[in-house]
Parts: structure tokens; sequence; C-alpha cells
């Protein structure tokens, strides 16, 4: 496994953000390392995004061409988080859907204009669709603004 492939996507993503937003990214870089077992999929930390392996690291020789989507998927979402939960933030956790949507919109339309042989801006849509209904159909569901009644604050599902 390398990080060649996330090495071309990250850059690429950035310059992507700071010509959509026209805002540059301000920190001097961006670092991002894999973590052995690390529970989240990944977590947008200022300046130093972790991931888990599989979001990171890629090698053409062995993984699918699914893993390679959602290693490209995954760090378009996280440094769109550097603009959406980053640079501007929700005012409390109970809107963190304001930084998760707009980071997977984002995400999103940054795959699709880096990798447009992949076509992917519509499966992404649809497959985020589904997702959607999968848990608003759930018992446990809850309203998109929302607090953890029992313990006063927010879990999202996606990190
Ligand atoms: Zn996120």
């Amino acid at each position: 496994m390398s990080v060649d492939f996330a090495k071309q996507v990250g850059p690429k993503a950035l310059e992507y953000y700071e010509k959509f937003f026209d805002i540059k990214y301000p920190l001097p870089k961006q670092d991002m390392i894999a973590i052995p077992d690390f529970s989240a999929g990944a977590m947008e930390n200022w300046g130093l995004i972790t991931y888990r392996e599989a979001y990171l690291l890629y090698d053409p020789e062995v993984s699918s061409k699914t893993s390679q989507h959602s290693v490209a998927s995954v760090i378009a979402h996280e440094l769109a988080h550097q603009w959406f939960g980053n640079l501007v933030t929700m005012k409390w956790w109970t809107d963190l859907w304001l930084n998760e949507g707009f980071a997977t919109y984002m995400a999103s339309l940054a795959v699709e204009a880096l990798f447009p042989q992949w076509n992917s801006l519509q499966e992404e849509a649809a497959g985020n669709l589904l997702s959607v209904f999968s848990f608003d159909s759930l018992r446990t569901s809850h309203p998109v603004s929302s607090i953890n009644s029992k313990t006063n604050t927010f879990y999202p599902k996606y990190i």
C-alpha cells in the first residue's frame, strides 16, 4: 500500500477548492496521516488530517477501483472540511449537518472535477440519497438538527 495516489489527489483537491471558493487555504501545508485501527473513517484536524489506512493508502496492483474511489472521495471530503468546519463553522453542534452536508457535496464535485472519466457524481448522489433513506427509516432516526437528550451531546454518524 502506498500514499502515491493520495499525494496526487490531496494537492489537486486543495487547488480545486481554492479556485471554487476563491479563498486560499491559509496554512503553509496540509499533512495527512494513515493510522492503523483508527476508529473513525477520517478526521479533519486543522493542518493534520488523520485517516483510517483504507481511506488513504492505495495500491493499483492489489486495491480495487472502489477502494481508489473511496480514497479520493474521503480525501476530498476531509479537505472540504478545511473550509466547511475549520474556516467556517456552525454556531453549535446541533447543526453539524451543515459541515457534513457541504463537505460531502463538495467532495462529490471535486472528485467529479479531478476524475471526470469516473462519472461518479450521479453515483455518489444516488449512494448518499440511499444512505439517508436507510438511516431515516430506522426507529433511531433523529431530526437533522438534534441534541441527544440523554447526554446533551450530538453524535454524528459520519465524522
Ligand atoms: Zn465529514
